[in-house]
């Protein structure tokens, strides 16, 4: 039985004089205090509503935290109106939001505002999307599923509400159940409309599919998951082993117990296969997918039908984190190590970390899953704060793929490739099955310069290249989207020996379509895919088994299931070998590693090509020969020596500004003042300022201090006081930012 009466929405009993404690949407690290709107009771007032506030000469949408009946301040502006009759954010939603606020440093109400949709941000009022639903009466109740045999429809809209208690007219719609069936029902007396909360927008119609027979692996893991309570697991398997199976029984055992599942996919996860595949496995289910392809007002349905409880399921990438779930059952975290759950501007979070904190403070289990887990959770797990949990085959008939490297160095290379590369390319397609290259880099050529003077393409706002895109006629800034026209001759000489260097995925499509001419080239990248449907389109005959060459950056690298694809190449493996970013060989391993699993998942054994220059780098090597798994672990040592995250934490003060000096005179105080309240010592250490790896983007320069510590808790408070401080120094040029578990430098 789904019940979704909103969960203790209790108004606040107080005496004659009621103040508003309200989150409101500045970038201050504090809350507001204002008088109710004119005419309100104090019998009106939840906390969890959304006020519109004048704030400054504008008008802002805050949201009610507290009514308290005494404020510091002695005049006080009223509220100028109360946006929602019944609270949209639940005390436990509240609670954490609070603690997410105070342990990223983050302004409480910026991160109300990044929990809410565009539309409720906005200030639209949440009865816009109320509903209608169709209910049974206690006659319709009464009836058996065999009833109304002789109306079709009407007997299959019985069915379908004495097995899910009511419906809304929009999935009913959605279902061809139009309003002449429901008015049938109606008519008998047997079914009657009630108005009552939103339900999610319907997803795309799919046969439901059966789940499959558990292999021992997958059960002993199931097993290991407390049904109820909290608990925190690391899910470390192997691609293809059936973790995506592991997540649907965990939420089935949720929804069984009339529980919401959440699931987090990184960015490029939530893709409509996605969808159908939890929508064929749950058909009677409401599922709300949040994700960025949504129009604002299906958003706003989407995350109301959550926060109401109405939906069952609830799917999305990181910020659907902060949604309230009344009824949560269970936390499922998809390709657990994926930079996209960190978010990297404004109010800098992990989606992954907090979500452990969510699982604790309602008391569910959560579950994190990876076949290249991040160091960050392998730590916990081998320290014994997660439980770890491992799938070490593959599910079905599918083998491991077999994994060679193919040394680059003095080798006649066509394009980049290899000649033994390029035969395999030419015998995996001429077997009738499917090969995927691997090219980590999207555009024509990384690089343009001229022979003669030796002329750069540089971006004027960022310190990096243009990439030469032939396709659309650019060289065009991958940091901050400045484009100009393709020239063909060297603005600073005017010869016309401009020479491309590198390559990116389109002129390896050229080069491979031209090579294998008999088959479809498929290029993968963010240009051919604007949308998540077109990735869908363009990867259609991949799916439907044809022979094929599919080409592409790292959007090819995860998610996708298809069997037919029995070569994976790795063009050039060496771009994490020696980068000044500590993260980068990790980041390489689990990419090598996610690429490399595409291969081989159905009946047919698959192979994987590794070009590379060194060959006999020991990190390639490990990862070549012992897998992802022992190279994280070698890793792991590694950071322990260099005492650097996750054995320790870390927390970088950033600060971004036009004139560079300003910048660094800021946190060279910003160092002085932390200093002073902490000396260094072993315990904790400062770096910088320094210049952050890209160092001027978009026309700013960038620097940061580094602060590690043995103890979150000495950093935090620290990070605190630094903030009070920083909020005093007001530079309108200047930007800074605390980033909390950093992951880029
Ligand atoms: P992962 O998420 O670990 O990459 P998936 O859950 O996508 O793996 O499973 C890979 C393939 O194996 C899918 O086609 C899935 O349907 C299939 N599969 C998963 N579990 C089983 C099982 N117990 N028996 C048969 N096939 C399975
Ligand atoms: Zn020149
Ligand atoms: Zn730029």
């Amino acid at each position: 039985v789904r019940d979704f009466a909103p969960e203790g929405a209790q108004p606040h009993a107080l005496g004659a004089r009621a103040i508003l404690r309200l989150a409101v949407p500045v970038p201050l690290r504090r809350l507001f205090d204002y008088l109710p709107p004119q005419g309100l009771g104090a019998d009106d007032l939840c906390p969890g509503q959304r006020f519109l506030v004048p704030f400054g000469n504008r008008d802002l949408v805050a949201v009610l935290v507290d009514v308290v009946s005494e404020s510091p301040l002695a005049e006080l502006k009223p509220a100028t109106e109360c946006i929602d009759r019944q609270p949209i954010f639940d005390a436990r939603s509240r609670q954490f939001l609070q603690w997410a606020a105070d342990y990223y440093q983050a302004p409480v109400g910026e991160l109300y505002a990044a929990a809410l949709p565009v539309a409720l941000r906005k200030g639209k009022p949440s009865d816009h999307w109320a509903e209608q639903w169709l209910e049974l009466t206690t006659e319709g109740k009464g009836l058996p599923e065999t009833a109304l045999a002789r109306a079709k429809k009407q007997q299959e809209l019985l069915q379908l509400l004495l097995k899910t208690g009511r419906q809304s007219r929009t999935a009913l719609n959605a279902r061809g159940l139009n309003s002449t069936v429901c008015k049938a029902l109606i008519e008998r007396n047997l079914a009657h409309w009630v108005s009552g909360p939103t339900a999610p927008p319907p997803l795309e119609e799919v046969e439901p599919q059966a789940a499959p027979e558990l292999n021992d692996e997958q059960r002993e893991v199931i097993d290991a998951v407390p049904a109820s309570g909290f608990s925190a697991s690391l899910l470390e398997g192997t691609t293809g082993s059936g973790k995506t199976e592991v997540y649907l029984r965990l939420m089935a055992r949720a929804l069984a117990r009339g529980e919401q599942a959440l699931l987090l996919v990184p960015e490029i996860g939530l893709t409509p296969q996605t969808l159908r595949r939890i929508a064929a496995r749950f058909p009677d289910f409401r599922i709300a997918a949040l994700h960025s392809g949504l129009a604002d007002g299906e958003r706003a349905r989407a995350w109301l039908s959550a926060a109401s409880g109405v939906a069952d399921i609830v799917i999305g990438t990181r910020s659907a984190i902060f949604t309230p779930l009344p009824r949560l059952g269970v936390i499922l975290i998809d390709e657990e190590h994926d930079g996209s759950f960190k978010q990297q501007d404004g109010v800098r979070y992990s989606a992954r970390d907090l979500s452990v904190v969510l699982a604790k403070s309602a008391d569910v289990p959560v579950l994190l899953g990876s076949a290249t887990p991040s160091l960050e959770s392998l730590h916990n797990a081998l320290s014994g704060r997660y439980q770890h949990l491992r799938l070490r085959h593959r599910a079905g008939n599918a083998r491991p793929p077999q994994i060679s490297v193919v040394p680059t160095l003095h080798q006649q290379l066509q394009e980049g490739f290899a000649p033994q590369v390029l035969r395999h390319i030419g015998d995996t397609l001429n077997r009738g099955e499917q090969a995927l290259v691997f090219i980590n880099r999207r555009g024509y050529a990384p690089a343009l310069t001229c022979d003669d003077c030796g002329w750069l393409a540089d971006c004027p706002h960022c310190s990096a290249k243009l990439t030469l895109h032939r396709r659309s006629r650019h060289l065009r800034c991958h940091h901050c989207d400045y484009r100009m026209r393709e020239v063909h001759s060297c603005p600073q000489c005017h010869s016309r020996n401009l020479n491309a260097l590198g390559a990116g995925t389109e002129r390896s499509e050229d080069f491979l379509t031209h090579s294998f001419r008999n088959f479809p080239v498929i290029r993968v990248d963010r240009d051919t895919t604007a949308t998540k449907q077109a990735l869908d389109k363009l990867l259609e005959p991949a799916r439907n088994g044809e022979p094929c060459l599919l080409l592409g950056t790292q959007m090819l690298a995860k998610g996708h299931h298809l069997p037919k694809v029995t070569l994976v190449v790795i063009q050039d493996a060496d771009g994490g070998l020696f980068s000044a970013d500590f993260r980068a060989p990790e980041r390489m391993g689990q990419l090598l590693e996610q690429v490399a699993g595409r291969a081989g998942r159905g009946d047919l054994p698959g192979h994987v090509l590794v070009q590379s220059r060194y060959p006999e780098h020991p990190l390639l090597q490990l990862l070549l020969n012992r897998g992802y798994g022992a190279f994280a672990r070698q890793l792991l040592e590694e950071r322990k020596i260099a005492q650097l995250p996750p054995v320790r934490a870390m927390a970088l003060v950033r600060a971004e500004c036009e004139e560079p000096r300003w910048a660094e005179e800021f946190l060279a105080n910003a160092r002085n003042y932390l200093e002073a309240l902490a000396p260094s010592s072993p315990e904790l250490q400062y770096l910088g300022p320094v210049p952050a790896l890209l160092e001027r983007k978009s026309g700013r320069f960038r620097f940061y201090i580094q602060i590690t510590a043995d103890k979150r808790g000495l950093l935090q408070q620290l990070l605190a006081r630094f903030c009070q401080w920083a909020e005093g120094n007001r530079n309108r040029r200047l930007r800074w930012a605390v980033d909390m578990d950093a992951q880029e430098l």
